[in-house]
């Protein structure tokens, strides 16, 4: 093992170089790049106003007989998946919170593609992968 560096710009380069190793590591998913660049675009947020106010319902909720208002619109195939899709209305369907938050976690467990993977938005519009997915990637965990 190499000797630690005593000075204090031994210690600060070592500590930049893990800085610029996680900066790295954030520029290299570039995926994260387009849902950065999607969400921060005034296009999106007017999108985005535009579909709560025309449909401010969740939907997944909706879809079970429940009646919560939509806090955030989800893209029902992720940006990451297609990216071509991102302001497409039809891609796109108003969520509340907690909708929201399952479908991204179930996303992230089933590797972070998103989109086709989680159970109500997949079910509603006939996801390539099916409902069961979500299951499955569940008890895998
Ligand atoms: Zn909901």
């Amino acid at each position: 093992m190499p000797s630690k560096p005593r000075t204090l710009a031994g210690i600060l380069h070592r500590r930049r170089a893990a800085d610029a190793e996680y900066n790295r590591a954030r520029r290299g998913d570039p995926d994260r790049g387009v849902e950065d660049a999607v969400v921060s675009s005034a296009r999106w947020k007017a999108l985005r106003a535009r579909l709560l106010r025309d449909e401010p319902l969740c939907r997944t909720c909706a879809a079970a007989g429940r009646t919560e208002l939509a806090v955030q619109v989800d893209h029902v195939v992720g940006v990451r998946a297609r990216p071509d899709l991102a302001y497409d209305l039809g891609n796109c369907q108003p969520l509340c919170g907690p909708c929201h938050g399952l479908k991204n976690a179930a996303e992230r467990r089933s590797g972070g593609v998103g989109g086709t993977s989680s159970s109500h938005a997949s079910a509603a519009y006939g996801g390539a992968r099916g409902p069961s997915t979500f299951s499955r990637d569940r008890g895998e965990t």
